[in-house]
């Protein structure tokens, strides 16, 4: 299994005191991992090997025998072939007791803590949306001076909206604009299905983030909308725990709203909040609920300030979860 014994060998020999450098490496290469198996969402691979192996329960006894804990730190040599317990699996690697579950979820933990960068200045380089549109002759430099001036006396108001509301602007050019400020689409609002997208992001998340699943096309491919900038963390996060690949684009802001409503009032899988003092204390009580929920596959992603875990209690049969099956837990560390 590639994955478990690349866990094995970074395991070695290795400190906490990793480099900021490494924990993003590692979390690109885990993002890819988790992008590279679409197909097998929430069928961790050496559970795929079993099915696909020698038929019935020779085949499932021969890979018992195989089996390796997750935890490249495990003492329980061969004992834990006489563990009888096929979950929980995390991150796709199987772990053979609670004390094992607790060292690989507290690893991923510091992981995820670990690849936080600050808040980056996102779009200082970005040319601005009013110079954007008078270079297009989308507007008039008067038409932008008066609406300059009108935002700094109100002290409120994106410039987009003064340009439409007090110039007459057309609101699908001022979309237009800001797709290209973001170098990113403008998608349509046909055919959105907000309960059948509620599985994929929690509802935290759509309301706190304003982001908006918009439609799945081919089973990999998830549109993900915005009202006025895009959020390339929270794209990558519903990538690396969805395996879809995420493409984010702007939705036109008086579309945006009621979209976002009917979304947020969809059903949503079970989800429990958490607020942990320590990273510790948060590793304690993520890998416990694992240990009591025994998912078949379960996942960490942070989100910002947040981390995500996700639950799959049944195996899935396709890359759109099914909305029971599943449990998340969104935790926040209090201030310190
Ligand atoms: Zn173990």
């Amino acid at each position: 299994m590639p994955i478990l014994s690349r866990n094995k060998s970074r395991g070695q020999g290795q400190t906490q005191e990793q480099t900021q450098e490494q924990a993003q490496m590692q979390a690109q290469e885990h993002a890819l991992t988790a992008l590279s198996r679409p197909a097998q969402m929430g069928q961790p691979a050496r559970r795929v090997a079993e099915s696909q192996g020698a038929a019935g329960l020779a085949g499932r006894a021969r890979n018992a025998l195989f089996e390796t804990c997750a935890n490249p730190g495990c003492g329980s040599g061969w004992l834990h072939l006489w563990r009888s317990r096929q979950a929980p699996i995390f991150e796709g690697g199987w772990s053979c007791s609670p004390v094992c579950t607790a060292a690989v979820v507290s690893a991923a933990v510091r992981r995820e803590m670990d690849g936080r960068v600050p808040a980056a200045e996102s779009h200082h380089h970005r040319i601005p949306l009013g110079l954007m549109m008078l270079e297009q002759g989308w507007i008039t430099s008067s038409q932008l001076r008066q609406a300059m001036d009108a935002q700094r006396a109100a002290k409120s108001g994106r410039l987009g909206q003064w340009l439409v509301r007090q110039q007459g602007v057309s609101e699908q050019l001022v979309t237009r604009a800001l797709g290209l400020q973001w170098s990113c689409p403008v998608l349509p609002l046909e055919f959105h299905d907000a309960d059948a997208l509620a599985v994929l992001v929690p509802r935290l998340f759509v309301d706190a983030f304003g982001a908006l699943p918009l439609r799945m096309a081919a089973g990999q491919i998830l549109y993900m909308g915005f009202e006025d900038r895009l959020d390339p963390v929270l794209a990558l996060s519903v990538e690396r725990m969805s395996g879809l690949r995420v493409e984010s684009g702007l939705v036109q802001e008086s579309l945006f709203g009621a979209a976002h409503t009917r979304m947020l009032s969809a059903k949503y899988p079970a989800v429990e909040l958490v607020e942990a003092v320590s990273e510790q204390v948060l590793a304690r009580v993520l890998s416990k609920s694992i240990e009591q929920a025994r998912p078949v596959e379960s996942r960490l992603v942070r989100v910002h300030d947040c981390l995500w875990l996700r639950m799959w209690r049944r195996p899935q049969s396709g890359p759109m979860p099914e909305c029971d099956s599943i449990q998340d837990m969104i935790c926040s560390l209090g201030a310190h």
